[in-house]
């Protein structure tokens, strides 16, 4: 299906960056004799899957979409890629994403777009477009994503398949090319919540390698999933986040979210409408201190450590020529962009005022959903303002593709688990409803959304 679908790069949906025919075929016959053999394995044993290029794969290329690590071959697996091969399933290959996941359509990549299996002419999403369209296009029945400001969610919402951010520090971010270490967090894309909730389950845990890592069990998200399919969500009370739906919305977005409110209020849930104050700051808060935990963690892209190096041409080159050549060669735009705008409200003079100021909406971004949480089980809202927009159309205007995140983002500032899943069409196109639940309680995503599903 990858050979039949995904190339060429101009014109195919390119959701793999990377595939590794032997690799899995071997894998795959390995399982299959283990199973011959009597082994006990686990649900997914022999599941092929695709795995976002932002986590180390031993022995094959990781790029995280960037030109600063082409032909960089990790020598470690990152803690979800060991998950996976050791519950069996089967890597396909590593999948298309924003450059180090700075983006919402994938376009920037440095390795060509990916398209949206719905409409060619369309973005798939980002910065996880490739894991989402892969999954539209039946390239792979699950992928592996990262969320750092909705990277899941939002690509989840524009191809029609689901997507989950689990709660900060639920799955190990041990091998997870840093974005934003405080917002990072790897998670699970299928087609159904079902599939979704299974693969959360092989990659959730805690891990010693990294230290932001929850200590505690997982909770059992397999389980409501299944209890959620009876359709029954009585005793449930779901709130609307009031300022994350109606103004600045789509028209076919809203009817398809306030239908959904129709579905819980069916299966008997309670639906109340909540206002969080906050949120309406979340979005200019993380723009800041994004950039500045990137600003961060991309200064180990010197030109001496991983990937390229760029040596200019003469005598007398110095260690800071290299370093210049190779990041004005290796970055692409928005990254480059990002680091600007990090290192500038980091500077001394302007960090209380910038970066400072941004913690403390953080914190009242927090304050709002632990007060909503003591009145409701989960929130809802779109995932996305819009449907899948075209190819181009807002990539010289990064304003207007940062304002798309605006209700993504808050769950990653308060650390809380999301989810997104379909809810219909609008012109054709996927409209993505999104879930969020308290820290630790994953589960509930899983039971409402698997009741929606039903
Ligand atoms: N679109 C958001 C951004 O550009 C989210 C990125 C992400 O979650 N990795 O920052």
């Amino acid at each position: 299906r990858i050979d039949a679908v995904d190339g060429p790069v101009q014109s195919g949906v390119h959701a793999f960056l990377h595939v590794d025919h032997e690799g899995a075929l071997a894998r795959a016959r390995q399982i299959d004799a283990d199973r011959a053999a009597g082994a006990d394995l686990g649900p997914l044993a022999g599941v092929p899957i695709g795995v976002k290029d932002v986590l180390t794969t031993k022995g094959l290329p990781t790029t995280a979409g960037s030109r600063m690590l082409e032909g960089w071959v990790p020598p470690y697996d990152a803690t979800v890629v060991r998950s996976l091969h050791d519950a069996g399933l089967v890597v396909l290959g590593k999948t298309n994403m924003d450059e180090f996941a700075m983006g919402s359509t994938t376009e920037h990549s440095a390795y060509g777009d990916t398209r949206n299996p719905w409409d060619p002419t369309r973005i798939p999403g980002g910065s996880g477009g490739g894991s989402a369209a892969a999954l539209a296009a039946f390239e792979a029945p699950l992928t592996i994503g990262s969320d750092t400001g909705g990277s899941i969610r939002q690509p989840a919402a524009v191809t029609g398949t689901v997507g989950v951010k689990p709660t900060y520090g639920a799955v190990s971010r041990y091998g997870l090319i840093a974005l934003a270490s405080s917002l990072d967090q790897a998670g699970p894309c299928a087609r159904t919540v079902l599939d979704t909730a299974l693969l959360h389950a092989v990659i959730a845990g805690h891990d010693p390698l990294d230290s932001t890592s929850i200590p505690a069990d997982v909770p059992d998200v397999v389980g409501a999933a299944k209890l959620g399919a009876s359709g029954d969500l009585t005793g449930v009370k779901v709130g609307v986040v009031k300022e994350l739906s109606g103004e600045g919305y789509e028209p076919g977005v809203v009817a398809r979210f306030e239908e959904a409110l129709e579905e819980f209020r069916a299966a008997g849930a309670q639906v109340v409408e909540l206002s969080l104050p906050n949120i309406v700051h979340a979005l200019a808060a993380y723009y800041l201190i994004l950039p500045s935990e990137a600003s961060s963690n991309l200064a180990k892209f010197d030109g001496m450590r991983y990937g390229l190096r760029v040596v200019p041409e003469g005598e007398g080159v110095t260690a800071e020529a290299v370093m210049r050549a190779t990041r004005a060669a290796g970055f692409g735009d928005e990254a480059k962009r990002r680091i600007v705008l990090g290192t500038y409200a980091l500077s001394a003079g302007y960090y209380d005022a910038y970066y400072g100021s941004a913690q403390k909406v953080r914190t009242l971004v927090q304050r709002d959903f632990t007060a909503a949480f003591g009145d409701v089980d989960v929130l809802v809202s779109p995932t996305a303002p819009t449907v899948a927009y075209r190819l181009g159309e807002k990539l010289d205007d990064p304003l207007a593709m940062y304002a798309g995140d605006v209700a993504t983002i808050p769950a990653n500032l308060a650390g809380i688990p999301g989810m997104s899943l379909p809810a219909g069409l609008s012109e054709g196109l996927p409209v993505g409803l999104q879930i969020l639940a308290p820290q630790q309680a994953d589960d509930r995503l899983y039971r409402v959304g698997a009741a929606l599903e039903t």
